[in-house]
C-alpha cells in the first residue's frame, strides 16, 4: 500500500494558481518546470515546490515518497517545453504510481496550454474559478 497515492475528489482549480503554474513554467522554458499540486474542498489552490525540482530535474518529484504525508498534495503539475501537452509513457508511468489529478503545461504556456489527467491518462475537466 503505498500511503502517498493522492485522492482524487478534484473538481477545479482557481485562476491565478493557474496562472502562477503558466508563468512559472514560461519562466522556466526551455526547461521543465515542475511542482506539486495542493487542494483546499476540491479546488487546487496551490503549488508546492519540491527541494531539486527546479532546472528541469524532475527527479526530486518521483521522490515524493519521502516526504512526510500531507493529505492537501493532490498530485502534480510539469511543463513540456514543445507545444504538445500529451502525456508520455514515463509520465504515464508516473501518474499512475502516485494516482490523483496531474497537469501538463506546454509551450508556448498561454491559457490552453495546459491539461489535467487523472492516474490513467484520461483527460479530467477542471473548472476555472475566481
Ligand atoms: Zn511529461
Amino acid at each position: 500500500m503505498n500511503r502517498h497515492r493522492f485522492k482524487s475528489r478534484i473538481r477545479g482549480i482557481k485562476k491565478k494558481t493557474l496562472v502562477m503554474i503558466l508563468e512559472a513554467s514560461k519562466e522556466n522554458h526551455p526547461k521543465e518546470f515542475s511542482a506539486v499540486l495542493r487542494a483546499k474542498d476540491g479546488i487546487i489552490t496551490e503549488i508546492m515546490l519540491l527541494p531539486g525540482t527546479i532546472s528541469g530535474n524532475r527527479h526530486a518529484i518521483m521522490q515524493l515518497h519521502m516526504l512526510p504525508v500531507d493529505f492537501s498534495v493532490v498530485g502534480t503539475i510539469h511543463s513540456h517545453p514543445s507545444p504538445n501537452f500529451n502525456w508520455s509513457r514515463q509520465d504515464l508511468h508516473f501518474f499512475q504510481k502516485f494516482g490523483g489529478i496531474h497537469i501538463i503545461t506546454c509551450y508556448p504556456y498561454d491559457e490552453g496550454s495546459w491539461r489535467a489527467y487523472d492516474l490513467y491518462g484520461n483527460v479530467v475537466e477542471l473548472e476555472v474559478v475566481h
